[in-house]
């Protein structure tokens, strides 16, 4: 019998979104993950109350409802506008 159906290499959008679906799907899931915390590069922690993006500023862009609905299972967003000069 396999101990997996999957092993997902980084637990970042991809892997943990990847991971999620699967294991809902019924497959069973490995994660591994060499920093020391989850999200990749959409990496943040609280200082001050302020959500410091580790790797560099990260904005979510979708115009699709259905992603839109979907991260926003796990995560309040703050509300913003890009706007370049
Ligand atoms: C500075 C910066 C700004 C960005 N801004 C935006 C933005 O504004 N909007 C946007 O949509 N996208 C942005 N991006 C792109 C966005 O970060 C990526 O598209 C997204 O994070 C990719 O997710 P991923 O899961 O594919 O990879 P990653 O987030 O890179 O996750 C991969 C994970 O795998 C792990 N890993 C790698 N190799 C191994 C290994 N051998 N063993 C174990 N673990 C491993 C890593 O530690 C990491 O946690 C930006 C990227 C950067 C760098």
């Amino acid at each position: 019998m396999k101990a997996y159906d999957y092993l997902v290499v980084g637990a970042g959008l991809f892997g943990a979104v990847f991971a999620r679906e699967a294991a809902l799907r019924g497959k069973k899931i490995k994660v591994i993950e060499k920093r020391d915390h989850i999200a990749g590069n959409i990496y943040t922690h609280e200082v001050d109350g302020i959500q410091v993006h580790q790797y560099g500023a990260h904005i979510f862009h979708t115009s699709d409802k259905q992603i839109w609905d979907y991260v926003n299972q796990f995560a309040t967003f703050n509300r913003y506008t890009n706007s370049p000069v």
